[in-house]
C-alpha cells in the first residue's frame, strides 16, 4: 500500500469514530498481557461501523476486541486494526425480550433483565466480557448459556453489510458458535421468562458468591483456560497430573483453581502458552485426554522460548 492511501484511509474513518495508534493490548485484557496492536479503532456506532469498514484497507487484517476477558494476546501485539466495539452500548426490554448492542456489559445485561423481572441470563452476572464476546464464544455457567435463550443476532460482514441470522443457524455449543471469520456481531435479541425479580436477584448473588470463594478473582487471569472434556474436568486433571501451582516467569496455574492461569504482574504470554502446552502434554500423558483451549490466541507466539 502507498504512504498516500494508508493516511488517506486513516483521516477519512476518523469521522466514524476514535482510531489510535501503537495502542497497548495488555491494557485491553483481564490477564494483562499482550504486546502493541498498530491501529485501535472505535466506531461511534453500528451505522459508522457500516461506513468506516469500506474504507479500511481490504488486506488489513481486523480483529474484534470484546472486554479481552477470553483472550491471550502475543507479545509481539498485533500488526493490524483492532475494531472495539465499546461505544455500542444501547440496551432495551419490550416485555420477554431483550435487545442489547455488542459493546454492553454481561454484568449490565443480566441486572436490566433482574430488575423487569425476566430470568434466562442469571449467569451473565458473572462473566466479565461484552455481549459480543459473549455470543461469540457462547459463554456459560451454572447451567445455562447464550444459545438457550438467544434468538438472533444483527451481524455485519467486512464490507459494511448488515444481516440477521436466527440462532439456528450459528450451530451453538459447549463454548463454540459458527461465525464466519469476517462477522462482526452488533447486537442480538433474547426471549425470556417471566419470574420474580427478587428471586432472580437472589439466585444472581449466590453465583457470585460461588465464584469469589473458588475462583482467583484478586489477580488477573482469562477465566477457564480449556474447555472441560467429556464427562470430566480440566481442572481436576491439571490437579492431578501435579501442576497446581506451576509457575512460568510471573504466570501461575493458580494455586486456588487449576483451570485458571494468573499473571503475578509481568508475565509475558510466553510464559502464558508454556504452562497451557505443560498442562496439555502432562494430561495427555497421563489420561490420554487432550485439553481444548477456551482461551483463544491473537498473534503469534515465539514458540522458541516454550519450555
Ligand atoms: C474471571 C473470569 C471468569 C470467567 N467466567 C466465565 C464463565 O463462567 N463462563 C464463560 O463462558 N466464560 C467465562 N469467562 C471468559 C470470558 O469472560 C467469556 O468468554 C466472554 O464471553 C468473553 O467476552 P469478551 O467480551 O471479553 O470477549 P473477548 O475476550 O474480547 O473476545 C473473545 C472472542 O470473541 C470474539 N468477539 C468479541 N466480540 C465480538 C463481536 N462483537 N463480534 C464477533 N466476535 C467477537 C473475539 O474476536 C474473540 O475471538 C471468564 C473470564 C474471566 C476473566
Amino acid at each position: 500500500m502507498s504512504h498516500e492511501l494508508l493516511v488517506n484511509w486513516q483521516i477519512d474513518v476518523q469521522a466514524y469514530g476514535e482510531l489510535q495508534y501503537d495502542v497497548a493490548l495488555s491494557q485491553h485484557t483481564t490477564l494483562a498481557v499482550g504486546g502493541n496492536a498498530r491501529f485501535y479503532f472505535k466506531p461511534k456506532s453500528i451505522e459508522a461501523l457500516q461506513q468506516s469498514l469500506p474504507i479500511i484497507p481490504q488486506d488489513m487484517e481486523l480483529f474484534v476486541l470484546g472486554r479481552g476477558s477470553n483472550l491471550l494476546i502475543s507479545d509481539n501485539g498485533f500488526d493490524g486494526l483492532i475494531l472495539d466495539l465499546g461505544c455500542l452500548q444501547s440496551l432495551a426490554m419490550n416485555q420477554a425480550t431483550l435487545r442489547t448492542e455488542a459493546g454492553c456489559r454481561m454484568s449490565k445485561i443480566a441486572q436490566k433483565a433482574a430488575s423487569m423481572g425476566y430470568a434466562g441470563l442469571e449467569f451473565m452476572a458473572t462473566v466479565p466480557g461484552d455481549l459480543g464476546g459473549g455470543v461469540a464464544m457462547n459463554a456459560g455457567a451454572f447451567g445455562q448459556q447464550v444459545s438457550d435463550t438467544l434468538q438472533h443476532i444483527d451481524i455485519i460482514d467486512r464490507d459494511g453489510n448488515l444481516s440477521i441470522l436466527p440462532r439456528e443457524q450459528l450451530a451453538m455449543h459447549y463454548r463454540h458458535t459458527v461465525l464466519s471469520h469476517d462477522s462482526i456481531v452488533v447486537s442480538a435479541s433474547f426471549l425470556l421468562q417471566e419470574d420474580d425479580a427478587n428471586d432472580i436477584r437472589m439466585r444472581m448473588r449466590d453465583m457470585r458468591q460461588q465464584r469469589s470463594q473458588s475462583q482467583p478473582l484478586a489477580l488477573p487471569n482469562c477465566g477457564s483456560v480449556f474447555k472441560n472434556p467429556d464427562n470430566d474436568y480440566a481442572a481436576r486433571l491439571i490437579e492431578a497430573v501435579g501442576l497446581k501451582g506451576e509457575q512460568r516467569g510471573q504466570a501461575q496455574i493458580s494455586e486456588v483453581h487449576a483451570n485458571f492461569i494468573v499473571n503475578h504482574g509481568g508475565a509475558t504470554a510466553n510464559d502464558v502458552l508454556a504452562l497451557i502446552r505443560c498442562a496439555q502434554s502432562r494430561v495427555q500423558q497421563q489420561f490420554q485426554i487432550y485439553l481444548e483451549p477456551e482461551v483463544r490466541m491473537l498473534g503469534s507466539m515465539d514458540k522458541e522460548n516454550i519450555s
